[in-house]
């Protein structure tokens, strides 16, 4: 059992045992091949084949290193040659049996082997782990590209961006918006607007009773009643009124139990027919275009004298006759009048002291003409594929 060259020196018995210990490892694990016996052998015949012993477990933690396939095998390797137990610390422990002048050399060996062996493991590592992420990723792969649900975002109702067009535009004159209730007294929406019980202009505007003094609103010139009470005898008064309104007609294309008015009335001193035309000539060139022109034609009213139906020049075909304008050149946009005598009087203003104008504006009307609509059942009757065409005021 000793070596050719030095067979004074006996083998430490704990070299012998610790190569028994690695060779019965190799041969559980199932690693133990044809090399690692003739390693054996060499081993237990001198230990001058230390270096080789070296050598040979660098081999085997190699080429066991290279077979590992996942980080829990790896871990186990690194435990098995690096760890306490291992056989690169038992090569460290050998080495105070060598002869002095060899233990230099072979502690160098034995460094180099556990520095390479830990490299070794370390970019192992680092492969497994990325080979570990990837099938992970693999195996969680989410299609992102995938569309998702939208929810279904509603838009503003073609009125609504009517009416809030006429507001913007009359705030911009230095009109007030005032709003009332649409269940409203008989008092203000036919009396103070000079229509008593008994008046044959009632007719043309039935609506549906409450009872015998409450009604759902005609008009929201009520509102406009309720204004001049509650700012009387203060002027000058600049508001507009909109809100929907009930009348009692049956629907058609043009004709609608409920609608949406935005009405506009101005009280103070001075206050002139002209003033009337100048204020609707703008606002008609604001919504339908800058070369538009209007006219008055004579109407009636109760609550206005005189009062006016105010046509204007068609935006379609610019005055020549089309069938927007039904070839007249002209449409008829709104009513208006300077305010009765009578309800300013109702509402406590001296009509020979204060004068004013009023105007109604059907934002159906409006709406229907801008966009082309030719039904207006369309804005109530709530169908999702007419409502969603309106997404923004053209
Ligand atoms: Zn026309």
């Amino acid at each position: 059992m000793n070596s050719p060259g030095s067979e004074s020196d006996p083998l430490p018995i704990h070299s012998v045992i610790m190569r028994i210990k690695v060779c019965r490892k190799m041969k559980q694990d199932g690693t133990a091949n044809v090399r690692s016996f003739l390693h054996l052998c060499f081993f237990f015949a001198g230990k001058e084949m230390s270096m080789e012993n070296v050598t040979n477990i660098k081999q085997e933690a190699l080429s066991r290193l290279e077979a590992c396939e996942s980080l829990a095998d790896l871990q186990e390797l690194r435990v098995l040659y690096l760890g306490k137990k291992g056989p690169i610390q038992d090569l460290m422990k050998s080495m105070k049996d060598l002869p002095k002048e060899e233990r230099p050399a072979f502690g160098q060996q034995v460094n180099a082997l556990k520095q390479a062996l830990a490299a070794a493991i370390e970019d192992k590592r680092t492969v497994l782990e990325e080979k570990e992420i990837n099938e992970r990723l693999q195996q969680e792969k989410i299609d992102i590209t995938l569309e998702g649900r939208k929810p279904n975002l509603g838009n503003i109702h073609p009125l609504t961006l009517v009416q809030k067009e006429i507001e913007d535009l009359f705030i911009g004159l230095g009109y007030s918006v005032e709003e009332g209730p649409e269940v409203e007294l008989d008092f203000y929406n036919f009396e103070r607007a000079n229509i008593p019980k008994d008046h044959p202009a009632r007719d043309m505007q039935d609506t549906f009773y409450i009872d015998m003094e409450r009604l759902l609103r005609t008009h929201t010139t009520a509102i406009q009643m309720r204004v001049l009470e509650k700012d009387s005898p203060r002027t000058p008064i600049k508001v507009i009124c909109p809100g929907k309104v009930y009348r009692r007609d049956d629907d058609d294309a043009t004709h609608s139990h409920q609608f949406t008015q935005v009405e506009g009335l101005v009280v103070g001193e001075n206050i002139r027919l002209s003033d009337l035309k100048g204020t609707l000539e703008f606002v008609a060139r604001r919504m339908f275009g800058e070369k538009r022109v209007i006219r008055f034609r004579p109407s009636y009213f109760q609550f206005t004298e005189p009062s006016v139906e105010v046509d204007v020049s068609c935006h379609m075909c610019g005055g020549k006759g089309c069938p927007t304008c039904k070839g007249t050149g002209w449409i008829e946009i709104l009513g208006a009048g300077m305010v009765h005598p009578n309800v300013l009087r109702m509402a406590g203003y001296d009509p020979e002291k204060v004068s004013g104008f009023a105007f109604g504006i059907g934002a159906e009307r409006v709406a229907m003409l801008k966009y082309g609509i030719d039904d207006i059942r369309h804005f109530y009757t709530n169908d999702i594929r007419f409502l969603k065409t309106f997404t923004r005021f053209e």
